[in-house]
């Protein structure tokens, strides 16, 4: 049978830096491939799918499990891309949790614990999958995108849970308005990449 497998750019084990699961260690697994094209994302090297190896899914959960980590966060690149079934069941199988990062622009596949969506304006969310979120969140770049946050929030179910997450380029600039945001609009919280803030990846 051929082995499934995914195109991985890097997976290492650290701390969630950003949104609900904060402080949590976690075992990352970075997939190659996006076309979403946000113009300040800050892994372009994930878009080609081309330029990352495949690895088979045994040796993912392998790799996971030598690290001792009980959590995964599947990110990217935009993971939903690939069906991801195979992984999210194996991983289940060795009682590993599946978390996944996705901007919510592909149909959702896999069993996850936690459904983190980061809707971007440049392909915007599928309502299916914003409906199926625990856990929405926006970046804040300018100020238009208070209004995108908004819309986004609306198609979400009444659980989940809203960040707003500042841009990191742009923090300085962005921060007052997020704190005015959120002070008026409270179902907000705001998130901050603390691992940056630590020296982790
Ligand atoms: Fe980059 Fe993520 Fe946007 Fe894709 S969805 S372009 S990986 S920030």
């Amino acid at each position: 049978m051929h082995a499934i497998s995914y195109p991985l750019m890097e997976d290492f084990y650290t701390i969630q830096g950003e949104g609900f699961n904060t402080g949590k260690a976690a075992y990352f697994l970075r997939l190659g491939g996006c076309d979403v094209g946000c113009v300040w994302c800050d892994v372009k090297d994930s878009w080609e799918a081309e330029k990352h190896p495949l690895v088979t899914v045994e040796e993912i959960v392998e790799r996971v499990l030598k690290s001792g980590a009980d959590k995964v966060v599947v990110t990217g690149g935009e993971p939903a891309m690939y069906d991801l079934l195979p992984l999210t069941e194996a991983l289940h199988q060795k009682k590993i949790e599946c978390f996944i990062e996705t901007s919510g622009a592909y149909p959702l596949t896999g069993t996850w614990e936690w459904i983190c969506v980061s809707p971007k304006k440049f392909k915007a969310p599928l309502p299916e999958v914003l409906k199926m979120a625990d856990e929405l969140k926006v970046i804040v770049y300018n100020k238009s995108d208070f209004d995108w946050a908004e819309k986004n929030a609306g198609f979400t179910s009444p659980e989940c849970i809203l960040f707003l997450q500042p841009e990191y380029s742009v923090i300085n600039v962005i921060m007052p308005s997020i704190i005015n945001h959120a002070k008026s609009n409270t179902r907000w919280r705001i998130s901050l990449q603390t691992h940056k803030y630590i020296g982790i990846p």
